[in-house]
């Protein structure tokens, strides 16, 4: 019997792969902004053309790369970030699969410029469905620009799943923003089809809360602030008067990675259970940090979901310091209303 398995070329395999990492534009926002934090950059440029279907571009002024790794960075499982399955638990970068840039490479056209501090040259490379077209010296800036060019242009059937660009530019913000709000001390600037939509100076997270999401929260902002041995809370909560009919401007970040919980999402939810409205949203901006043992976040590709060790812990955790803050708030507003 003649055998009938037969191994699929890189490009289709990455083509596949792409799927889980690469489902729109704003994926490939999420992942070229994340390697921009983790080369150490401080000023970070978002330039987006057709709501990412024809170009999404970051330009960072981060560590840059060598030669070499600018060709190997396209390669599947190819990260300067962990080495062994040990380090996935002390993980302090946003990346660790190595899989963001040769996704991109397999559904896009792409054009990297990127040049070491201190190196006199930088390395431009182009690469077209997987496969290197060019790559020479070049004069450019320290530091990274990544060009992702007509993302799914060789698989129509995704780029036929693409929504309108007003839906796929509400997704490209979201997730600006979520990096945006876990690193206030960096500089970030948002340009679509030429116009300015953001610019972000470094600051401190309640400016940086302010700049995102509007003037009329500046004093209306509860700090939240806790810290035991096991983890640290810290962030803001709105006044009770800011909730919403409509959730939105609700952020978590563990170990500045934004997550999505709705477990922990209840945990607020609940300390603010007597103070507004049952449907009411209120807003909050929170960070957890905690041991990257207690938590695991390569439970799904865009490592959106993670799962800690004690969840339990977790939420009586958060709640109590969401209240605690809330009540010190609501003692002060008593005072500030006797005087
Ligand atoms: P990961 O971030 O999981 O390591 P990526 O595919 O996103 O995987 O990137 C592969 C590698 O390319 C990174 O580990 C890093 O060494 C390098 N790299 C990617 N983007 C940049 C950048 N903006 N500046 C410097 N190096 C980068
Ligand atoms: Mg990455």
């Amino acid at each position: 019997m003649a055998d009938i398995i037969n191994l699929l070329p890189d490009n289709i395999a990455n083509q596949i792969a792409a799927g889980e990492v690469i489902q729109r534009p704003a994926s490939a926002v999420k992942e070229l902004l994340e390697n921009a934090v983790d080369a150490g950059a401080t000023e970070i440029q978002l330039i987006i053309k057709d709501a990412g279907k024809e170009l999404v571009q970051v330009i960072d002024n981060g560590g840059g790369m060598s030669e070499t790794d600018a060709r190997m960075c396209f390669e599947r499982h190819a990260t300067s970030k962990i080495q062994s399955i040990e380090d996935l638990f002390q993980i302090t970068t946003m990346g660790f699969r190595g899989e963001a840039l040769a996704s991109i490479a397999a559904v896009s056209q792409v054009e990297l410029k990127t040049r070491k501090k201190g190196a006199e040259v930088g390395t431009y490379v182009e690469i077209d469905n997987s496969f290197v077209n060019k790559q020479e010296p070049c004069q450019t800036a320290e530091g990274t620009s990544i060009a992702m060019k007509n993302l799914f242009f060789n698989v129509p059937a995704r780029r036929n799943f693409l929504k309108s660009n007003a839906a796929e530019m509400r997704h490209i913000v979201d997730e600006f923003i979520r990096v945006a709000m876990s690193f206030p001390q960096l500089q970030f600037s948002l340009v679509n089809n030429n116009q300015q939509l953001f610019h972000l100076d470094k600051g401190s997270l309640k400016q940086r809360i302010v700049a995102i999401l509007g003037q009329h929260y500046n004093a209306r902002l509860v700090s939240v602030k806790e810290t035991t041995d096991y983890m640290n809370v810290y962030g803001f909560v709105g006044k009770p008067e800011t909730a919403k009919k409509t959730r939105g401007d609700q952020f978590f970040f563990v170990n500045n990675r934004f997550i999505k919980s709705s477990y922990l999402n209840h945990a607020v939810m609940n300390a603010f259970a007597d103070i507004i409205p049952a449907d009411g949203f209120p807003l909050y901006v929170l960070f957890i940090d905690v041991n990257p043992e207690h938590v695991d976040i390569n439970v799904h590709p865009t490592k959106q979901e993670i799962k800690f060790d004690d969840e339990k812990l977790m939420y009586a955790f958060v709640q109590s310091a969401v209240k605690h803050s809330l009540a010190q708030f609501s003692i002060t507003a008593t005072l500030d209303f006797d005087l």
